[in-house]
This record gives structure tokens, C-alpha cells and sequence, in this order.
């Protein structure tokens, strides 16, 4: 059964990229009935935020993109938090060290200082600790059996390192990029186990991918240096025929294209980079979230889901549903995707103008209460929603666009009015006031035919007095159709409207 996971670090917010490794597992799960994990990687304590990983639950439930398996869903791996599971990796490191495939090193801090110090070069400026230094540190290759014995009774502090064999070539079937090798003599002895008994990420990963009977490991390509470490230690393990099939996914890229897109751009070129809004704890520094920013879910979804794959043809418009049918591993692109925030705002643009006014009532009265609109009437809600939502880009557009409908307008552009403004004028709308109090009937197109023929009858141009109309209406230049406006408020506040113009 294909079973995928998330594996986060609860370091802090999660970015766009996070956020499309997990649509990318729940769509394959979903796709092929599998599983969908979440396991939260927190083994370094040194960089654990609080908050983060609470923010990671709010995040895949605004998404809609709920794990299987999870801390807060239990399950039957569980613990799913590597905290948790401290105990259980030591006796993997150590079955390592038996086999000869790692060792104990003492070195204090100090000393990993001084040999960085003495074997750096020009070409090497930071050495690390590879094959070629190992011999000449603190550790069980290069002290004897009885002194490593000895150092371990006495409680030395130690960790434990893979042996990185010299000279040998790792090779692996990436789904996304083939075949990828890398040469062993280039990558270090990494840790493995620390000296307060937490394993590293690269024992910690390997372990509960294999524990969790993980299938498939989608992650971000920033993690393909790392794989040579985790292939071998799935081999050294003898894991080698459970071992899941790999996809490092592209890098989302600056919109220039120009190297990976940080959250630093985000603050400069003024768009989110974060799924969610992520205030660093005990600090004021806010990083801006899509959510908040007024993006639907389904539009974030829909744009992640293209930064990187497509499905062959032109279409861009996809439902969730619709992407769990026609995702697939093979069409997701081995370069980076350029992320563009005008096309972001197009996704979203699109969803609002396809969602139906029932599906965006909840997110339209949050930002009414935000912004003191008090839209009581649910049905007329409604109705203002599904005749202003195709000028809405972002949800907070709702506002200018619709306020004018539950709040009378304080303000009129009157400038645009002012210079055309006549003695016939004034007297037509006094007339049209007369007009509309006598109408029983109230819908948009009774008022529009009744407003024209009275204009024809007084010999006024429809076009000179329909802006006016609109201003006094709206207070501005803008909104769907005037007798729609009028249609909506009722008769009285139309009335009223006018009237405050008038005088
Ligand atoms: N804990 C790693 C991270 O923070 C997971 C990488 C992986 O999926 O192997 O992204």
C-alpha cells in the first residue's frame, strides 16, 4: 500500500514550498489510496519554535489537506513526533558502529574548532570531517578497542558518525530527475547519534521512513545533497529492498528566476511568501501569509499545484478533486518554478469569480466583522456577493465593493459630477424622486425602463444622469449595475440617497 509523508521541523512558519511538498504527497496518496503521514522531525532541539508546529495543523486544515496519520490523529505508528521516539534510534546507531559502518567520536567542540583551524585551505576554507581528517580525531577508528571502552565507561561524551566509505559512487532512481550519483569522498561523516542521546535528521529519517513502511518520499530538492547519507544508511541498515522510491521536487524560484525564492523577496517585492501569517515568537516580526492576504484555499491549492507541474495541456484551472485524478510524479519538472504574484492574484481572481456567493459568505462576513459592515441579512448577503464578486481579485476587495450596499455613503465623488451639473439636472432627480416613491414594484429592470422613459420624457440624455445616479448610490465610480444597487438597498434608502445628494 503506497504510504507518503510530510516531515516538518517545527522551525517556524511554512512557505509556499512546504506547502506544495505536502499537496504533492496528499495528492499522490489520494490518488493511489494510500496513506497520507505527518511526522514532525523535531530531534534538534536547538532549533525548536514554539508555535511552529501548531501553526502546521491550522495550515493543512485551511488547506484541506488532513494527514491520516499525525500527532494530533494518532495512528498506528504512532508516536509521529521524533521527540517522542528519542529511545528507539540509539540501538540503530549502534548496530552502525558493530557493523563498522560508524563509530564513536569524542571530540569536544574545542577540538572540532582547531582542526577546522588546521586543515583549512584556500580551496577548503571550512574542512570537514571526512575520511581523510577522521584518523587524526578523537574516535573509535583512530583510538584503540580498549581506550574507546574505556572512554565510553567513563562517560565521555560522544556521538556517532557514519563512516563515509572512500572512493565508492551512490547511485539512486530519482522519480523526477533519473538517475542520480554522487561521489562518496565528497560528503562527510555526518552525526548520527548526538551526545544527548537524539539522533540527527539523517538517522531519525531513515529509521521512521523505514518503521512507518514509507513508500514514496517526496521532499524539497534542497534535501538531494543529503541523499547519498540516507541511501547508504538504508542499505548499511539492510533496509536496502524496503527503501522508498525518492522525488526531490524543484525549487520555487524569485520571480526573476534568479535563485530561490526567500522570504526576504516576499518583505521587498510586497507579497507573502507563507501560507499563513507567522509572527516569530516573542518578536514582532510578522511575515505576511496568503490566508490572510485574502486567497481562497482553493486558489492557493490551484497555483501551488502548478508552480512546478501541469497535466499536458493549457488547462490551469483545477479543482482538488480534479488534481488528485490528473497529478502525476513523471510531470512534475526537474527545473525551478518562477513564482509570479500577478498570477497568484489571477488563481484567485478566477476561484472567487467560479465559487458560488454561499461558498465565500463565511470568508466575506469574517472581513465584514473586520471591518465593522454589519451584513445581517443573509439572503441579501448573497445577492451583494454574487453581483460584486467578479470585481474581487482578494477577498478584502469585498469591502470597497460592497460596503456601499449595508452602509450609506459619507462621501461622494462629487468632483466627477460637479462640472455637468445643471438646473435641468437637479430638477429630473427631484422628479425621478417623485417616480420612485410611486413604484410598488422594486427590481432592477422596472426601475431601469421606468428611469429612461422619464428621461426621454424630459429630454435628458439616460448616459448624463446614470453617473450621477451612481455616485449618489455609491459615493464613487464604481460597483455593478446602478438599478441592481438600487434593486438591493430598497426603496426608502434609494430615496434617501438621492436626496442627501440633492441638497
Ligand atoms: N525534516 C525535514 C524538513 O524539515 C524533512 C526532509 C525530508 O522530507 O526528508 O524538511
Amino acid at each position: 500500500k503506497v504510504r507518503v509523508r510530510f516531515a516538518p521541523s517545527p522551525t517556524g512558519g511554512l512557505h509556499l514550498g512546504g506547502v506544495r511538498t505536502v499537496l504533492y504527497n496528499y495528492l499522490f496518496a489520494r490518488q493511489q489510496g494510500g496513506d497520507f503521514v505527518l511526522r514532525i522531525e523535531d530531534t534538534d532541539q536547538s532549533r525548536y519554535v514554539p508555535g511552529a508546529e501548531e501553526y502546521i495543523y491550522e495550515c493543512l486544515k485551511w488547506c484541506g489537506l488532513q494527514p491520516d496519520e499525525s500527532p494530533l490523529a494518532g495512528g498506528p505508528f504512532a508516536p509521529y513526533r521524533q521527540s517522542e521516539r528519542k529511545e528507539l534510534y540509539r540501538q540503530y546507531a549502534e548496530f552502525l558502529v558493530q557493523e563498522g559502518k560508524a563509530y564513536y567520536a569524542f571530540d569536544r567542540p574545542d577540538e572540532l574548532e582547531s582542526m577546522r583551524e588546521r586543515f583549512k585551505t584556500a580551496e577548503n576554507p571550512s574542512p570537514q570531517y571526512d575520511h581523510n581528517i577522521r584518523m587524526q580525531m578523537r574516535n573509535s577508528c583512530a583510538l584503540t578497542f580498549e581506550e574507546t571502552q574505556r572512554m565510553i565507561a567513563d562517560g565521555v561524551p560522544h556521538v556517532i558518525r557514519i563512516r563515509m566509505p572512500e572512493n565508492e559512487t551512490v547511485t539512486f532512481t530519482d522519480m523526477i530527475r533519473g538517475e542520480v550519483s554522487f561521489h562518496t569522498s565528497l560528503v562527510d561523516d555526518k552525526v548520527l547519534l548526538k551526545a544527548d542521546g537524539m539522533p540527527t535528521y539523517h538517522l531519525a529519517v531513515v529509521v521512521d521512513d523505514y518503521l512507518m513502511k514509507i513508500t514514496h518520499a517526496f521532499r524539497g530538492e534542497e534535501w538531494l545533497p543529503s541523499s547519498p547519507v540516507h541511501i547508504l544508511l538504508w542499505k548499511y541498515l539492510g533496509w536496502e529492498k524496503e527503501m522508498p522510491q525518492w522525488a526531490h521536487l524543484p525549487l520555487i524560484l524569485k520571480p526573476d528566476g534568479n535563485g530561490k525564492l526567500s522570504k526576504r523577496d516576499g518583505d521587498r517585492l510586497g507579497f507573502p511568501v507563507f501560507a499563513m501569517n507567522w509572527t516569530v515568537p516573542g518578536t514582532s516580526e510578522l511575515t505576511k501569509g496568503f490566508r490572510e492576504m485574502g486567497f481562497l484555499p482553493e486558489a492557493f491549492i490551484n497555483m501551488l499545484a502548478m508552480l512546478g507541474w501541469n497535466d499536458g495541456t493549457d488547462q490551469e484551472l483545477f479543482t482538488l478533486d480534479e488534481l488528485i485524478q490528473k497529478f502525476s510524479i513523471d510531470r512534475v519538472h526537474k527545473g525551478g518554478a518562477k513564482f509570479d504574484f500577478e498570477k497568484a492574484k489571477w488563481f484567485n481572481h478566477e476561484w472567487i469569480k467560479r465559487a458560488d456567493a454561499g461558498r465565500l459568505k463565511p470568508e466575506v462576513k469574517s472581513i465584514f466583522d473586520q471591518h465593522g459592515i454589519a451584513a445581517t441579512d443573509d439572503a441579501q448577503l448573497e445577492k451583494v456577493i454574487a453581483l460584486v464578486k467578479e470585481r474581487c481579485t482578494l477577498l478584502p476587495d469585498f469591502v470597497e465593493q460592497s460596503r456601499f450596499f449595508f452602509q450609506t455613503p459619507q462621501q461622494w465623488d462629487l468632483d466627477a459630477i460637479k462640472p455637468k451639473w445643471n438646473e435641468a439636472k437637479q430638477t429630473f432627480f427631484g422628479d425621478v424622486i417623485s417616480y420612485l416613491q410611486q413604484q410598488s414594484y422594486w427590481n432592477a429592470t422596472d426601475l431601469e425602463n421606468g428611469f429612461k422613459e422619464l428621461a426621454a420624457a424630459k429630454q435628458i440624455k439616460p448616459g448624463e444622469v446614470l453617473l450621477p445616479l451612481r455616485i449618489m448610490l455609491v459615493g464613487g465610480k464604481f460597483g455593478p449595475g446602478v438599478f441592481e444597487i438600487a434593486a438591493i438597498i430598497g426603496k426608502e434608502e434609494t430615496i434617501n440617497r438621492i436626496n442627501l445628494v440633492l441638497q
